[in-house]
């Protein structure tokens, strides 16, 4: 396992992390439930192999995900740091202090090494970072504590508006979106790290998801990298401002792969990264005749994000990655993605957005197309 300096912490964390997202689960009367027969030696061999930090949170796996990660944290607590978040449901410091509690209480232990204020997005922050024991004085309270060590930030808001967060200076590290088919993080993680945080990436093969073989993902080297998942966590891993990659895993197989690419010497050359950056590019440019995501056509009546689902539908015709393109639209369907947007049937056909197109595109068409190929 390769290790590497987490921002000013000075911990030596290895360059993988377990993220505790994707738990394997079982049905028991009727009700989902980890399945800790085969979690628990998962995250304990993870251990083993040298990950030592873990990341949770209150709602992964049905809620269920803290107990099982404070289970196989058992025997191996002091060599490995853990990572859970709060929700910051409302404003009081004192919901904020009884969320940590009950986390503490479900990972059966005294303290949390990175407690991450989960998901914040400028706005919110703004609104609420200087509140009369609001959540970052209980924050402070908590780490004065000791119940917690490092007080931590999620992100999913515009990546521009990430710097002014990390210049409140509140935070010791970040964990972010960041891989080889979003690629709008790469300037906060440079910066992240240049003051100080430690950096934590999320998603560095797309949930799993861009583990689906892909031609065009897996040719963008010429010795081709055996599946597209070790590509994208290869690129991932080669970004020196990228500390700790955090993988959601499932089975012991995905486990193994990880921590075998996670325990390479050197990712990707610097000439390999400029390969791969510019082949991407180019397939960027080639996503971008279909729509360049410039907005002009929104908003919808309907309430469509017409560039998000573009965006999905470009994952399936320019990258190849038609799973993750199809897991991406199931969200869309079911609500439950970080970006809202009702789904491609909904369109009215009204044709007020065709009219603001710069590109001309028949949106309405290829909105049909896209839920045919997607469902
Ligand atoms: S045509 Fe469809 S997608 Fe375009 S604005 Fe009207 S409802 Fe929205
Ligand atoms: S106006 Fe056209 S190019 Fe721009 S986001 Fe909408 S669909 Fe895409």
């Amino acid at each position: 396992m390769q290790y590497t300096t987490f921002g000013n912490t000075g911990y030596k964390v290895s360059k993988l992390g377990f993220g505790a997202m994707r738990l394997p689960m079982v049905e028991v009367n009727g009700k989902k439930a980890v399945d800790e027969d085969k979690a628990i030696p998962m995250m304990q061999r993870a251990f083993d192999l040298g990950v030592n930090y873990i990341d949770t949170a209150p709602y992964y796996c049905d809620s269920l995900s803290e107990i099982a990660v404070g289970k196989a944290l058992k025997g191996y607590r002091d060599k490995v740091y853990l990572s859970t978040k709060n929700p910051i449901e409302n404003l009081s410091g004192d919901d904020w202090l009884a969320r940590l509690e009950k986390s503490l209480k479900q990972l059966d232990t005294d303290y949390i090494d990175f407690y991450h204020f989960w998901g914040i997005g400028l706005k919110d922050f703004k609104s609420w970072q200087g509140l009369e024991f609001g959540p970052i004085e209980a924050a402070r309270k908590a780490k004065a504590q000791g119940l917690i060590k490092h007080i931590s930030f999620s992100y999913h808001d515009d990546a521009q508006n990430m710097p002014e967060i990390i210049d409140s200076g509140i935070f010791e590290s970040v964990l972010v979106q960041y891989n080889l088919l979003d690629r709008s993080n790469e300037e906060n993680l440079a910066y992240a790290a240049s003051k100080g945080l430690g950096v934590v990436i999320m998603g560095p093969v797309g949930g799993g998801r861009l583990g689906a073989p892909s031609a065009v993902i897996q040719g963008l080297l010429p010795e081709k990298p055996k599946s597209s998942a070790e590509m994208a966590m290869r690129f991932v891993l080669s970004n020196p401002n990228c500390h700790i990659s955090l993988a959601g895993m499932s089975t012991m197989e995905q486990l193994e792969e990880n921590a075998k690419i996670a325990s390479r010497e050197g990712h990707l050359s610097e000439e390999e990264v400029a390969t791969v950056v510019a082949m991407m590019t180019e397939n960027k440019k080639l996503a971008q005749l279909y729509c360049t995501s410039c907005d002009y056509c929104m908003p919808c009546p309907a309430n469509i994000n017409i560039p998000h689902i573009f965006n999905i539908m470009n994952n399936h015709r320019v990258y190849e990655v038609t799973d993750f393109a199809k897991s991406q639209y199931k969200e869309v369907i079911e609500g439950t993605g970080w970006v809202k947007s009702a789904d491609a049937t909904k369109c009215t056909e009204c044709g007020v957005c065709e009219t603001k197109c710069p590109q001309k595109l028949s949106i309405i068409k290829q909105l049909k197309e896209t839920h045919k190929a997607l469902v």
